[in-house]
């Protein structure tokens, strides 16, 4: 039995630049992977299937999940006669912009590729990824990086100085393509990449809070008030640094001291019925 952690990440920045030709959006994010994980075990099976197993009854077990993919794609590709049993401990939400599938699927191709010594490395497995899902790169690679492209261009970047992450998520799921949808490249309000990148080099807490960015999150707070609610009580409760994550609804707050985090991850609970107090896993 082997097995592997599955961590979910935030969005620092998130930019949309232009639409393309292929129809996915141009972006630019910075992306950090936090101590917010769900845990996977593979297993050998003498049939040649692929079964997946999950009690959390939002996500699927058969081949719309994304790890069931990973795990199919790289049986078909080197040809691999034998079966995997995959049993998915879901702790990430689901349909919360925190990318839960896309790292399940990057931990089932570490996973299928251990179990199976194929032999591939973080690169080649990087380029199986693409071809799942765009955020499935990021989750090999993890740490921090900057994301280009349709997101799967990647450079690893300094991952910020130790901290506190609040989030909550309210009890609604948003559909990444949905939000995509309603982009208006007229109206976006573009965060300054390029200085995030300065003040991560730099380790720089408040310049990080401060050049924190998404042009999403007008877009998914309009739709659900929840968000907005969301955001206010963070900021009410003295979070720094509070934003969407991805598509959202998840919203962070990055917090530098302990007591003050549990001061906003208090503030949230029992309002939101999901509510995390993590760390940064850089
Ligand atoms: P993204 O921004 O990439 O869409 P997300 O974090 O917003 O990611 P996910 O938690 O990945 O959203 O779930 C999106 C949808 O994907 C869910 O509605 C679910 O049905 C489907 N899905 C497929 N595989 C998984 C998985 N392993 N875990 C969770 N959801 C999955």
């Amino acid at each position: 039995m082997i097995y592997e952690k599955a961590p979910a990440k935030i969005n620092l920045t998130l930019d949309v630049l232009h639409k393309r030709d292929d129809g996915y959006h141009e972006v630019e994010m910075v992306m950090t992977t936090i101590d917010l994980a769900d845990r996977l075990s593979f297993e050998v099976m003498n049939s040649n299937r692929v079964e997946i197993a999950s009690e959390n009854r939002f996500v699927p077990n058969d081949k719309r999940n994304l790890a069931f993919q990973a795990a199919t794609l790289i049986k078909e590709r080197f040809d691999i006669k034998q079966g995997v049993r995959i049993h998915l401990d879901k702790h990430i939400p689901v349909a919360a912009g925190l990318a839960g599938g896309s790292s399940d699927a990057a931990a089932t191709l570490r996973g299928v590729n251990r179990l199976f010594n194929i032999g591939l490395s973080q690169e080649e497995l990087q380029e199986i990824g693409a071809e799942i899902g765009s955020d499935v790169p990021f989750c090999v690679m993890g740490g921090t990086a900057l994301a280009k492209g349709r997101g799967v261009e990647l450079q690893p970047l300094s991952s910020p100085p130790a901290c506190w992450v609040v989030l909550a998520k309210p009890s609604i799921g948003v559909s990444t393509k949905d939000i995509y949808s309603k982009v208006n490249l007229e109206q976006l309000n573009h965060p300054n990449t390029q200085a995030m990148i300065e003040v991560l080099e730099n380790h720089d807490f408040k310049g990080i809070c401060k050049h924190l960015g998404n042009v999403l999150q007008p877009i998914t707070s309009t739709m659900h008030h929840q968000v907005r609610q969301i955001i206010q009580r963070m900021n009410k409760a003295g979070g720094t640094g509070v934003l969407m994550s991805g598509s959202g609804p998840t919203v962070f707050s990055l917090v530098a001291k302990e007591e003050k985090a549990e001061r906003i991850y208090n503030s949230l609970r029992g309002f939101c019925s999901e509510v995390y107090m993590v760390r940064i896993l850089g």
